[in-house]
């Protein structure tokens, strides 16, 4: 966005005037779409849970078959997964199939703020560093600064998304750099163009 903006011949305050409202229009929005999307998340999550508790009181003669089904399918043999499913079921019933038969456990459990907020700050330190480049950069350097600094910026963000995850970098870090530069270079092509015409 910035360089949409250089590109289309902005001073330097309009520069960072584009530049904080789209830190903190882009920080807010990806947090609103955060919540919302896993909030709905959490809500299927919770009636599905009721749900199951309804059938674990209702019927649980066939919640114990279901579950041995279950255990059987993953290659366990009939009496075994029939034992298996009765003594966890003796031990959690509720937990057993929220796990087994819904796959929802602690660790997935949606958390909308936590996710807002993660995706805010992330939001918020990915766009700190173009936003720092265009406060500090000379004018006759800027739309180059932004790209190369943009550029290395993303690829040092893929190398450590990469070795966080435990994959060689080089894909991830040429994937990054490749849809990074496609996207200025559109931007930065419709800002001249629109610069130009007005
Ligand atoms: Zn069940």
């Amino acid at each position: 966005m910035l360089l949409g903006v250089a590109a289309a011949g902005a001073e330097r305050p309009a520069i960072l005037i584009a530049g904080v409202a789209g830190l903190v229009a882009g920080a807010m929005s990806m947090a609103a779409g955060e919540y919302v999307s896993v909030s709905s998340q959490a809500d299927t999550e919770q009636s599905d849970i009721s749900r199951e508790r309804r059938e674990l009181a209702s019927a649980p003669e066939a919640e114990h078959a279901e579950l041995a089904a279950i255990y059987e399918s993953r290659g366990v043999d009939p009496d075994t997964a029939r034992a298996v499913a009765e003594q966890m079921m003796a031990f959690d019933a509720l937990g057993a199939h929220a796990r087994d038969e819904l796959h929802i456990t602690e660790l997935t459990t949606a958390r909308p703020v936590l996710a807002a907020l993660t995706s805010a700050a992330t939001f918020t330190a990915g766009a700190a560093l173009p936003l720092l480049l265009a406060a500090l950069l000379p004018m006759a350097l800027i739309v180059v600064g932004e790209v190369v600094g943009s550029i290395l910026f993303l690829a040092l963000l893929g190398a450590v998304g990469a070795i966080a995850g435990g994959t060689r970098p080089w894909k991830p870090v040429a994937r990054v750099v490749f849809w990074g530069a496609l996207a200025m270079a559109l931007t930065a092509g419709i800002g001249r163009l629109v610069g130009t015409s007005l």
